[in-house]
């Protein structure tokens, strides 16, 4: 319960966000008005049509765009750049091909002074252990299969320790068995540590069986359609999908997600 530890404040507090690109062909209004409060230890997940600006309000978030109005607060402190609180994993793997697997993982690490070198490399093993990579520390990217090369880049989000997870579309390029491994991986982790997470997805079952709360969001200019509560208990496995109350959800969230595509097409 928020009233037992006194905090009530939102972990993110995103407020009345807008943003405006100046594109080739003129303004492009990527998102329109988005307000959004995310509670400590909340996973949520945000589906809605591709071009609705998921990835922008994600870029905002983390302090790499700037909101053309509006502003976001992390702990509320306004977010004005990116921050070792907020820890993010991108769609492409984004790892350092001439770093081995440990050094990518103590990247971020090595920015705090506070800790010695055996320290750094301690943390990073950690990571490094808990996504099943241990054989692996001192490979380079190349010698790693896409769902390696991801869980590389989910150990070194992790190892920073930051408060908040920013994930888009982390698993989208991964097949569909790779996919599941990371997402039950994943789940594990989240139901140990409890770390606030935002993740991204055009994938309506991966949205449920992840989040305590999918937010839908509409065809663009990208506005928050709708918040759904996912009330099915953790721990969640890959059974999960099977349950009734699932496919209830899937069917729902589903029909609301292809609406908005159709709009996209007219
Ligand atoms: P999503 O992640 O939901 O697919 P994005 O946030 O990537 O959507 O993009 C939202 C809209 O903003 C799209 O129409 C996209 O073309 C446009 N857009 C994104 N980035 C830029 C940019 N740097 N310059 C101009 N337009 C952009
Ligand atoms: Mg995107």
């Amino acid at each position: 319960m928020a009233g037992e530890t006194g905090n009530l404040t939102p972990k993110v507090q995103i407020k009345g966000v807008e943003k405006v690109y100046e594109g080739r062909n003129g303004k492009v209004v990527a998102l329109n008005g988005i307000n959004l409060d995310i509670h400590d230890n909340e996973f949520i997940c945000v589906v809605g049509p591709s071009g609705c600006g998921k990835s922008t309000l994600l870029n905002i978030i983390a302090g790499l765009h700037e909101a053309t109005a509006g502003e976001v607060l992390v702990d509320g402190v306004k977010v004005e750049g990116t921050g070792v609180d907020r820890g993010v994993v991108f769609q492409q793997y984004a790892l350092f091909p001439w770093l081995t697997v440990e050094k990518n993982v103590m990247f971020g690490l090595n920015l705090r002074k506070d800790l010695t070198k055996q320290q750094r490399e301690e943390i990073a093993m950690k990571y490094i252990k808990m996504v099943g990579l241990e054989k692996f520390v001192h490979a380079y990217p190349k010698e790693l299969s896409g769902g390696m090369k991801q869980r590389v880049a989910i150990a070194r989000a992790y190892a920073v320790n930051p408060s908040l997870l920013l994930m888009d579309e982390p698993f989208g390029a991964l097949d569909a068995q790779t996919r599941t491994q990371l997402q039950s991986e994943l789940l594990k982790t989240w139901e140990e540590e409890r770390k606030t997470c935002f993740f991204i997805t055009h994938d309506v079952e991966e949205a449920i069986v992840l989040a305590s709360k999918v937010v839908i969001m509409s065809a663009r200019p990208g506005r928050i359609k709708e918040i759904v509560d996912i009330d099915i208990p953790y721990p969640r496995t890959q059974e999960t999908k099977m349950l009734p109350r699932f496919t209830e959800l899937k069917n729902y969230i589903w029909n609301m997600v292809y609406r908005e595509y159709l709009e996209v097409q007219k």
